[in-house]
């Protein structure tokens, strides 16, 4: 790299600037997994074609996106969006820095400010509670949690008459279903704005905006990256307002995902479908054994004939797969039986995720729901045995005898 008068310069500016820049892209060949772009800032061909990229706003939607700053977006980012817009059949996505960054934005673009009233699932994860609890109430916000589990959802949205309405497609850990038709009608009847947490059934399941809904978040960090080695999250919008609402709180919040991770996510998606299946596949085997087991009080599976919303979930759910997350109790019903429980396991891990290709186990009264009282916990029927298992793609027959040998007086 030379100056205009030809002289090199110092070793300070060369190690400085590196390479000669080009300001277009026109390689030869191109490479067919997507770069990581991790620049933070975009040159453009010259002065006027700099300012016209400021005009039209980076990371804006559309056929040609026109990158500034890497905080508005970028090329990586976009990607992943392009996939999840069509996957979930939105008219666009804003990717971000975690699930609950996400969750955050999709609150603020419906519009919860001082005043207003939301109404969400009682059945949530425990920092999606928190996040309405301890940031959106002192702000003025009211919040309302309710059992929308239940057949009479629709009929609670139109007796509180609330500006947001958030659930969760299965809750966590019981997973429970709720019917997404009828809480996107009435949510739409009432005026309010309706968000849905997708994250345990992923697009391969279920596609919310087919029911109605306005915006699906999802926790990337789980089934959608699923190696265990990336934080994010995604919002879909079914409408253009509020994508753009979403696009701004990303921007300002600077909550924005950043290029390594949006390239691992991506990476992810493409073995989703092969997951899915696996993960599911399972998850309706370990439910048989464990309902099965004298040590197990009961399973929280939806694909179990037996259970109270299998018609629902057959209804709901795509390919006759009913997820891979399950939870069960201990006939124990002490915390001191699941800690030994989670002590024996040789292969299903201690920790606090789920989606993962290996399969997890938590104590939801130590983990998702920690923050919440006993009696909050007990409401919401979260007893003191209850165990949640996110079954992993190993061989099915290694994840039960691990479960077996732990379960083992
Ligand atoms: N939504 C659900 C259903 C979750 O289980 C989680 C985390 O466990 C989140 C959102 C938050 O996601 P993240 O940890 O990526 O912020």
């Amino acid at each position: 790299m030379q100056r205009s008068d030809g002289t090199s310069w110092t070793l300070d500016t060369l190690f400085v600037h590196g390479e000669k820049r080009s300001r277009t892209t026109d390689l030869t060949g191109v490479p067919s997994v997507q770069p990581i772009y991790a620049s933070t800032t975009y040159l453009h061909q010259n002065a006027e074609a700099l300012d016209q990229a400021f005009e039209k706003g980076s990371g804006s939607e559309g056929e040609e996106p026109t990158y500034v700053y890497g905080r508005q977006g970028n090329p990586s980012m976009q990607g992943l969006e392009a996939v999840m817009t069509q996957a979930e059949g939105g008219v666009g996505a804003v990717t971000f820095g975690s699930g609950m960054a996400a969750i955050h934005a999709a609150l603020l673009a419906a519009g919860l400010v001082t005043g207003c009233k939301i109404v969400a699932g009682q059945d949530m994860y425990g920092a999606s509670v928190a996040l309405l609890r301890q940031m959106f109430m002192p702000m003025g916000v009211e919040v309302v949690l309710l059992d929308l589990c239940g057949p009479h959802a629709a009929d609670l949205i139109w007796s509180e008459q609330p500006d947001v309405v958030y659930v969760e497609t299965l809750s966590n850990p019981l997973v429970k279903l709720i019917d997404l038709a009828a809480i996107s009608a009435a949510s739409a009847e009432v005026g309010a704005v309706s968000i849905v947490d997708s994250t345990m059934t992923t697009p391969y399941l279920l596609r919310p905006i087919v029911y109605g809904f306005d915006m699906v978040v999802h926790s990337a960090t789980k089934y959608l990256g699923g190696h265990g080695d990336s934080t994010a999250g995604v919002v879909i919008s079914a409408k253009k307002s509020l994508l753009d609402a979403l696009r701004n709180c990303a921007t300002l919040m600077g909550a924005m995902l950043s290029p390594f991770e949006a390239h691992l996510i991506k990476r992810g998606l493409q073995t989703l479908p092969l997951r899915m299946e696996r993960h599911c596949r399972n998850a309706i085997q370990v439910a048989h054994f464990l309902s099965e087991h004298p040590a197990v009080d009961c399973v929280h599976y939806p694909g179990l004939p037996g259970h109270p919303q299998h018609e629902l979930a057959t209804a709901l759910l795509d390919r006759g797969l009913y997820g891979g997350m399950l939870s069960f109790e201990l006939k124990a019903q002490s915390r001191q039986a699941v800690m030994c429980f989670m002590d024996k396991l040789n292969l299903c891990l201690p920790a606090t995720t789920l989606g993962d290709a290996w399969s997890l186990v938590s104590y939801p009264p130590m983990s998702s729901h920690r923050t919440l009282s006993a009696a909050d916990r007990k409401k919401m029927g979260i007893t003191e045995g209850c165990i949640r298992l996110s079954v992993g793609i190993e061989d099915v027959e290694d994840i039960i005898g691990d479960l077996e040998q732990a379960l083992q007086g």
